[in-house]
């Protein structure tokens, strides 16, 4: 996910966090790539190569700047997500999104449809439980950017794009748009 201009960046981090180091940046997939819309598969074996792809992860958030990164965007069709809301980098592994309450309307972005963002309603409040990057479950709960970026990225993990959450005219307008601009681009 990616926050809209007013907030800045808080994307501060670039040294290696979790594991291995270098990290690499992956290409971010962008809106038209099917893997976007596809459900990504759980992950059964929390190993070193799950480490390693997290860690280039975070890194390519950091590079791009985002506040998350769900691993479709970067064409790994799998149930991972991490996310840096200003406190450090977190893994979340096959999550479930719990309970979610309120409405919070919220300039959204997201690295797959670069340069756009739009005010997006959704729950306020927020709370997932997974796995962290070594296999322990994990418990993430809060209200306004934290909820906002743990459904935004569970929602790319199902093959969700932010689009879909804008109403019924919106959206109709913004596919077109994107469509053609594609077609402009000879895509
Ligand atoms: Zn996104």
């Amino acid at each position: 996910m990616r926050l809209g201009a007013r907030y800045g960046s808080m994307s501060t981090h670039s040294t290696c966090e979790l594991s291995s180091c270098p990290m690499a940046i992956f290409p971010i997939r962008t809106f038209g790539d099917p893997v976007l819309r596809t459900k990504a598969k759980e992950i059964d074996t929390i190993d070193s190569g799950i480490r390693r792809l997290a860690d280039d992860m975070i890194e390519t958030m950091y590079d791009a700047p985002g506040v998350g990164l769900a691993a479709p965007q970067i064409g790994i069709s799998k149930q991972l997500v991490v996310f840096d809301i200003g406190d450090g980098p977190k893994v979340l592994i096959n999550p479930e999104l719990l309970e979610t309450s309120g409405g919070w309307i919220f300039d959204e972005g997201c690295l797959s449809v670069p340069g756009r963002f739009w005010e997006i309603e959704r729950p306020a409040f927020a709370r997932a439980r997974g796995l962290d990057e070594h296999g322990r479950e994990v418990e993430y709960a809060g209200e306004e950017l934290l909820g906002r970026v743990l459904q935004h990225e569970i929602d790319h993990l199902n093959g969700t794009l932010l689009i879909e959450r804008l109403d019924r005219r919106t959206r109709k307008e913004v596919l077109r748009e994107l469509r053609e601009e594609a077609l402009g681009l000879g895509l």
